[in-house]
């Protein structure tokens, strides 16, 4: 287990697209296990293989509920509509309200290969839509809310 380093800003390969998993093996594992020991060290609800250099369709999640660990992760199901703050460890420092469905159905492999589907609601919903982005090279900043909706939100709270 080891704590590798996340890849931030410029980095160009946050842009990449991540290839789809087809060994479930040993290397997997210790990917597994590491993103976990990085993600818990930098206090985050969720990390993408991408973010530690390795352009591999595997993302883990976890938002106060246990570790979900996804493998070549597919949204196959969204409904309803959320503007949340929402920030990534590879854009250190920052936050933007974002627009992402209020729940989504995931469809993913485990450590093992085997499909199942994963429900999420509210920020579960979002750091799965937020992870999922990574393999295919998008960052929350593409997915900021309309300004007339982050002017509405911003007066609510003040
Ligand atoms: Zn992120």
């Amino acid at each position: 287990m080891a704590i590798r380093n996340i890849r931030v800003d410029n980095d160009p390969i946050l842009k990449k697209v991540s290839r789809p998993v087809e060994n479930f093996d040993e290397r997997l594992f210790i990917l597994l296990d590491d993103m976990k020991d990085t993600l818990y060290k930098a206090d985050g609800c969720g990390l993408a293989a991408v973010q530690v250099g390795v352009l591999k369709r595997v993302v883990i999640v976890d938002v106060g509920e246990g570790l979900i660990e996804l493998i070549n992760p597919e949204i196959v199901e969204t409904s309803g509509v959320q503007y949340e703050v929402e920030g990534c460890l590879s854009l250190p420092g920052r936050n933007g309200i974002t627009k992402r469905p209020m729940t989504v159905k995931v469809r993913a492999q485990n450590r093992e290969g085997k499909w199942c589907l994963y429900k999420g609601e509210g920020l579960k919903a979002r750091a799965f839509c937020h992870e999922i982005d990574h393999l295919d090279g998008h960052l929350y900043t593409e997915r900021l809310a309309p300004q007339e909706v982050i002017d509405r939100i911003k007066k609510e709270t003040d």
